[in-house]
């Protein structure tokens, strides 16, 4: 047996090509494959015909060893995956007698008759083996021959995930001794891709096991590392260890790992380190302070609707500073007044849209007792990009400033 197959993915149904539902079978599928090493190389969509699906699937077989379908099990003409199939493998499809009863069983315990034509769907091709499906009537299937193994899955997503889980990945386990992927994802806030690619450095983004990649998001950056070895403590071995030689590089950058969030790590240090916090948001109510909506005296928010009645609460003209001096300026002043450990202040003219003026768009700046740090962008709230640039270089900045004060 190869130790590394290659799968295709073939999802039948006319539906799918003309667009009224989205193949998330197809996901699904590769998603699991690509947990347990099996390269796809090919997904294939055809329609409700037989000759098309019989060509997809032969097509499939020339390329990999693995092929698994999806669709067209049920009772009715349009469903024809069988007879293609034993069209392919030049079997002819053999009547279980077996299969027949437990569809008859099924349609029993709903309840409702059972038609004439779900007689078809005790047809398999000769030599398959049938996989039991206690969550549907669609019989699935699995077929060896000297081309390849075709599987045969319901159309039904709830069905086909089940049947994947259960019965298809533990049989591919069993019989390609397959290796076992995991993955880990190293989150970091505050530096962009390009200068996290230079700190990690080729030698260790080229390696191949484990695999490091980057994800840019909007604001924050990714680092994907993905390992595979004979069982998953092994692969998890590899992992810490990779996880280590990066932190040697990037450790400053991480503020966590998997399902962490910037927004729980930074409340997390506030209130380990009991730590006052005071927002002030003009323009974009929420932009930062939403991120923790708990009731606690350690955030006080304050809301403006844009930054011309706070120039005039502060009684400053806007001719006679920028912007984002004018955020830093009352940021800090906020924090003294408050008595808080740190004072965010966010302006943001409404109506600006992007390639505004930076000193008309928005700013932000936060105060801690230590340091100040403040930063212009070139559009206002109605961009789609100002909350989030504007929330994750704000959360970011204060995650940084606290870890140098605080540790
Ligand atoms: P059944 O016996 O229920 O008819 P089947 O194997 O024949 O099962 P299809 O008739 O092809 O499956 O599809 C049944 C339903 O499953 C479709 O109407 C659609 O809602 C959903 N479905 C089918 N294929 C996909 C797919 N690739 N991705 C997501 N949903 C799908």
């Amino acid at each position: 047996m190869p130790d590394n197959p290659n799968a295709e993915i073939v999802a039948i149904g006319t539906e799918l090509l003309l667009g009224e539902i989205t193949d998330t079978n197809s996901v699904y599928l590769a998603r699991q494959l690509r947990d347990i090493g099996v390269n796809v190389f090919f997904m294939t969509t055809v329609g409700d015909n037989l000759t098309r699906i019989a060509d997809a699937i032969s097509a499939a077989l020339e390329r990999a060893e693995i092929v698994i379908t999806t669709g067209g099990l049920g009772p009715t003409v349009d469903d024809m995956t069988r007879q293609a199939i034993a069209d392919v493998l030049g079997r002819p499809l053999l009547f279980h007698e077996s299969l027949y009863k437990a569809i008859e069983d099924r349609f029993r315990g709903f309840g409702v008759e059972m038609t004439a034509n779900n007689r078809q769907q005790a047809y398999l091709p000769e030599c398959a083996t049938h996989i039991e499906n206690p969550v549907g009537t669609a019989p699935a299937f699995l077929v060896e021959s000297e081309r390849g193994v075709v599987i045969s899955l319901p159309g039904v997503p709830r069905e086909m995930k089940y049947l994947v889980t259960e019965s298809v990945i533990p049989h591919l386990l069993r019989k390609y001794e397959l290796g076992v992927i995991v993955a880990r994802t190293l989150r970091t806030a505050g530096i962009g891709e390009s200068s996290l690619d230079d700190k990690i450095g080729k030698a260790l983004l080229n390696e191949r096991n484990p695999s490091v990649g980057l994800a840019a998001h909007h604001g924050a950056v990714d680092v994907r590392v993905t390992a595979k070895a004979d069982s998953r403590s092994n692969a998890v071995l590899l992992l810490d260890q990779m996880q280590a030689r990066l932190e040697e590089r990037i450790g400053d950058d991480v503020f966590g790992v998997d399902d962490a969030t910037l927004e729980d790590v930074v409340w997390e240090h506030l209130r380990k380190h009991n730590l006052k916090v005071h927002v002030t948001e003009a323009g974009l109510p929420g932009v930062i302070s939403s991120a923790w909506n708990e009731e606690s005296d350690a955030l006080q928010t304050r809301y403006y609707d844009n930054p011309d009645q706070v120039f005039a609460h502060y009684a400053v003209s806007p001719a006679e500073v920028s912007l984002t001096e004018f955020a830093a300026d009352i940021a800090a002043r906020i924090r003294i007044r408050e008595d808080a450990d740190a004072s965010i202040v966010v302006l943001s003219y409404p109506d600006l849209d992007e390639n505004a003026d930076v000193a008309l768009g928005s700013a932000v700046a936060i105060s801690t007792a230590e340091q100040i740090r403040f930063r212009g962008y070139g559009f206002g709230t109605r961009s789609h990009l100002a909350r989030e640039w504007i929330s994750r270089w704000g959360l970011a900045s204060l995650w940084r400033m606290l870890k140098e004060e605080q540790g």
